[in-house]
């Protein structure tokens, strides 16, 4: 899968910024519908003429919170409970494989318009499993951050999202084991 279109992904689940890249205020870009149309629009996910409603807006926000939990089980290591999730999003949006006019078969979404959103994204991210690229497509380890991004590090071993939470995390660690050997000279 190229990287464009794992970036693609990352920058949709990036639409919320839990705390904006560097600790600052959340950023919510599809919080209304009319910011969400011109984003989605912008990207080529939707046709000028495609409609948006509250309630395909609120779906397509429910699946980005959905990729973002299953992205962060892959990096705290806790049982995935989004995978249900996932697949519910991936049905609903009539994922399925389809042939295009060379007879090529490809995986895509039945649904039109926002609704097939679901399905894009998982199509991308079921190629990525299979062709060994899906590592590269990694969340931020800090917790309160928790951004998308797309690893172009020769071993895939990046951890953070940029400099800052790379100190926060760092520094954390530094703490955590500060305060177990303290804990641990005083037992016996
Ligand atoms: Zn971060």
């Amino acid at each position: 899968m190229s990287v464009e279109e794992l970036r693609t992904v990352a920058r949709f689940v990036n639409t919320l910024l839990l705390e904006g890249r560097d600790g600052g205020t959340p950023l919510e870009k599809l919080g209304s519908v009319d910011a969400a149309r011109e984003w989605l629009v912008t990207r080529g996910f939707l046709d000028d003429g495609d409609r948006v409603d509250e309630v395909a807006l609120a779906t397509a926000r429910s699946f980005r919170e959905a990729l973002r939990a299953w992205l962060w089980s892959r990096v705290d290591g806790a049982a995935a409970g989004a995978l249900a999730d996932l697949e519910r999003y991936g049905r609903d949006a009539g994922l399925s494989v389809v042939f295009d006019e060379a007879g090529q078969p490809r995986l895509a979404p039945a649904a039109l318009g926002l609704a097939a959103l679901p399905g894009r994204f998982l199509a991308t991210l079921a190629i990525a499993a299979e062709d060994g690229t899906l590592s590269r497509l990694r969340c931020c380890e800090v917790e309160r951050c928790k951004f998308t991004f797309v690893d172009l590090s020769k071993n895939r071993s990046r951890r953070w999202c940029g400099p800052a939470c790379a100190s926060i995390r760092k520094s954390r660690t530094y703490r955590e084991r500060k305060r177990e050997r303290i804990l641990g000279g005083g037992q016996p």
